[in-house]
């Protein structure tokens, strides 16, 4: 790169997110480490400088307007924004038992978490000559395969959140058409993390990968897609 592109990851302190700041350090990119907790964010940030990345901390809650507004602030350039971080909402998540505060929380970190974060930074986003959007889904978010029952365990809250994220993308891309801005999401398969009780299979390093290529598509790559590792997931 000529010129050094600035990424950012929300939820970068742990899990995949680490992971995808470790990735797009690796490739040159300075890293933005958004993080809500002052701790577990210098943890992170000591670890990335270790690993020899360029990463500075973004103090960053997504639920929060005014901390998205200081953070947008904070930032003089930005190339890619990874809206990484995510809940699950809480437990139980059968329909007939689930709390309603659970799908208020899936959805506020979930979706409209998403959605504040990319208005806010979206403005700095179009002066980067090949902007990026990376939204991080998941496949229990897929109507195809829900509706086949063929991925994960009753989820009233979480996988929800995440169809509502796969759409709310959508006009996303559609708005943004005529712009430089590629926006996609990214499935990264089921990554032994603090999400799920680390019950995984992947490594959340096998997680990121699917980030970190959307991340960097050239130019001409797609937009309004989702994706894992093995190629489009259905809507
Ligand atoms: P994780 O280890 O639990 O990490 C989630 C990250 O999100 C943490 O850094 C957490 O910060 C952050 N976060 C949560 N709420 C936030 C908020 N309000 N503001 C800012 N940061 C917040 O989970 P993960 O497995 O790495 O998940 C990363 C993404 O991948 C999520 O969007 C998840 O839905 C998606 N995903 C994961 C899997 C999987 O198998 N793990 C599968 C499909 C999709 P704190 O440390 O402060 O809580």
């Amino acid at each position: 790169m000529s010129e050094t592109k600035v990424a950012l990851v929300t939820g970068a302190n742990k899990g995949i997110g680490y992971e995808i700041a470790a990735g797009l350090g690796a490739l040159g990119f300075r890293v933005g480490v958004g993080a809500r907790d002052a701790a577990r964010l210098a943890d992170a940030l000591a670890k990335l400088e270790a690993a020899g990345v360029d990463a500075f901390g973004v103090p960053l809650d997504v639920t929060s307007d005014e901390s998205v507004t200081a953070a947008a602030a904070s930032l003089a350039r930005l190339d890619v924004l990874v809206n990484n971080a995510g809940v699950t909402g809480g437990m139980p998540q059968q329909p007939t038992l689930v709390d309603l505060d659970a799908i208020q929380r899936a959805v506020d970190t979930n979706v409209l978490g998403v959605v504040r974060v990319t208005n806010a930074l979206l403005p700095l986003l179009l002066r980067s000559p090949s902007p990026r959007i990376v939204n991080m889904s998941s496949s229990v978010g897929s109507l195809t395969r829900q509706s086949a029952g063929d991925v994960g365990p009753l989820s009233a809250a979480y996988a929800p959140s995440k169809t509502f994220l796969n759409a709310v993308t959508l006009q996303y891309a559609k708005e943004l058409r005529d712009t430089k801005v590629l926006i996609n999401l990214g499935c990264p398969g089921y990554c032994a993390t603090d999400l799920n009780g680390f019950r995984g299979v992947r490594t959340a390093a096998q997680g990121a990968a699917i980030a970190i290529r959307l991340a960097t598509l050239p130019d001409d790559g797609p937009t309004g897609a989702f994706f894992d590792d093995e190629g489009v997931v259905p809507w």
